[in-house]
């Protein structure tokens, strides 16, 4: 019998590791040619996606094929975030540690949903929270979740919020629903990020009924414009605008919701990590007296894609939020993920999570923080000794840039998107067109900072 089970791996690892070596051997060749490459895809790669589509096939085809194709095909239409020069919205590349381990628990197909069926991501997700929590220096009684990305750790601890607001008033929202409830007042900013507004509208919140506190020439809250609150109230605050990188004022925010009983939310996508540069931390003065904390790996830690982490002061009002039984689930053997948030079957994230705190450690997260933050200002700097407009206050990673009248910004950012030197977007800040550079991957350096401000020059003076 023994005998026979060993054959039976031998075999199965047979079928595995040929496929897995060309994998890795395509993924090698990608990342070693990645910086001789445009960053972003040519037309002519888009058009070649084609390849990939067509009627599904009544035949199945070699798995060799298979890779053949979704590299031949598919690798050129990446968008090269994985090398050292895009810059366009806070996407990080990822720690090559990070993408090691990703394959092995992809080696894994862990469902981390109960720890009965996948004690290491049960336990590892457990672990990685609480090192946010330290890290973060939030309330050690804090409980989390890990979810896609901040739009759905918007979504679970707002839930949290919701059932902890209407229960202090007596009523069960889970079981109850909103229809007849007692209303909840839900404070934002005039900059809050669309994601929270897609979370409000989803939990029955409401996008238009919130009361909208207008922002200064940041972006930032004016607190003192937060109106006199009374009755169950979430206040959404914001580290991080995704324009200007500004953060809200939330040790005052924080200050006016303890007078009213009112909930913090903080969405902290990326702002919230400046908690871990020494330098920059003044910018997340308060963070420990929010109430839940939304953000994510993805972005500013370079973990791959998806990672959100949910993080809700009383741990206990997240797991009551997310409640879900069935015989079928059994009893916990252990803390399962499934009951801290709104899915079921999910892939273990949180090893990738662990790998990369586990390798940079404190210092080093802190390190990449400030790091980016010094090339945003280099950048910044470059840019204003060639004559352009910086249109925001560079405190964190990201630098809005105008090359004069909306067309000719839009005409500029469009030639040194088609260069493929580095890749930028465009966006509008008040009122105005400007160019984003958001500084978020680890592997980005001085140079490439050098490289990028002759592909801004050189496209301007093509521009006129
Ligand atoms: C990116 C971002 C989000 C959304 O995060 P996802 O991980 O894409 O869901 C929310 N808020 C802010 C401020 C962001 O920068």
């Amino acid at each position: 019998m023994i005998a026979s089970a060993a054959g039976q791996q031998r075999s199965e690892a047979d079928r595995y590791e040929p496929l897995l070596r060309i994998a890795a051997a395509r993924a090698v060749r990608y990342l070693a040619t990645i910086e001789s490459r445009r960053v972003g895809p040519s037309a002519a790669a888009i058009a070649s996606l084609a390849e990939l589509g067509g009627g599904l096939a009544e035949e199945g085809h070699d798995p060799e094929a298979v890779l053949d194709l979704l590299d031949r095909a598919g690798s050129p239409a990446t968008m090269a975030v994985m090398g050292r020069r895009f810059f366009g919205g806070v996407i990080g590349g990822s720690l090559p540690v990070t993408v090691a381990a990703h394959w092995l628990a992809d080696a894994w197909d862990q469902n981390a949903c109960l720890f009965e069926l996948s004690p290491v991501a049960a336990y590892v997700e457990e672990v990685v929270l609480g090192w946010l929590i330290d890290l973060f220096g939030l309330p050690q009684e804090a409980g989390g979740a890990l979810v896609v990305g901040t739009q759905s750790a918007h979504l679970t601890a707002l839930a949290a919020a919701r059932h902890a607001l209407l229960a202090n008033v007596g009523w069960d929202v889970e079981q109850d629903g909103l229809f007849g409830a007692p209303p909840i007042t839900v404070v934002v900013g005039e900059e809050a990020h669309a994601t929270l507004l897609k979370a409000l509208a989803l939990l029955g919140l409401g996008r238009r009924r919130v009361v909208t506190v207008p922002a200064d020439s940041q972006g930032r809250m004016r607190a003192a414009s937060i109106p006199r609150l009374s009755g169950p109230t979430i206040i959404c605050a914001q580290l991080g605008n995704v324009n200007s990188g500004c953060s809200d004022p939330l040790a005052a925010l924080c200050d006016a919701a303890r007078r009213s009983g009112a909930w913090v939310h903080v969405d902290g996508a990326f702002g919230m990590w400046a908690r871990t540069a020494p330098a920059r931390r003044h910018l997340t003065e308060g963070l420990e007296q929010a109430d839940s904390w939304a953000t994510d790996g993805h972005k500013w830690l370079n973990t791959p894609q998806d990672c959100g982490i949910a993080i809700v002061r009383q741990r206990e009002t997240l797991r009551e939020a997310m409640a879900v039984s069935g015989a079928y689930y059994g009893e916990p053997a252990g803390r399962d993920p499934m009951r801290w948030c709104p899915d079921s079957s999910r892939r273990a994230r949180a090893i990738e999570l662990w790998a990369a705190l586990r390798y940079l450690g404190r210092r080093g997260i802190g390190d990449q923080i400030e790091r980016t933050c010094r090339l945003a200002a280099q950048f910044a700097e470059g840019l204003r000794r060639a004559g352009h407009e910086i249109l925001n206050e560079v405190v964190l990673n990201q630098v809005l840039v105008s090359f004069g009248a909306g067309e000719r910004t839009d005409r500029v950012i469009k030639v040194i998107q088609d260069d493929g030197i580095c890749w930028c977007g465009g966006t509008t800040w008040h009122g105005r067109r400007a160019m984003r550079i958001s500084v978020s991957s680890w592997a980005t350096t001085e140079s490439d900072v050098d490289i990028c401000l002759q592909a801004v020059d050189s496209a301007c003076r093509r521009c006129g």
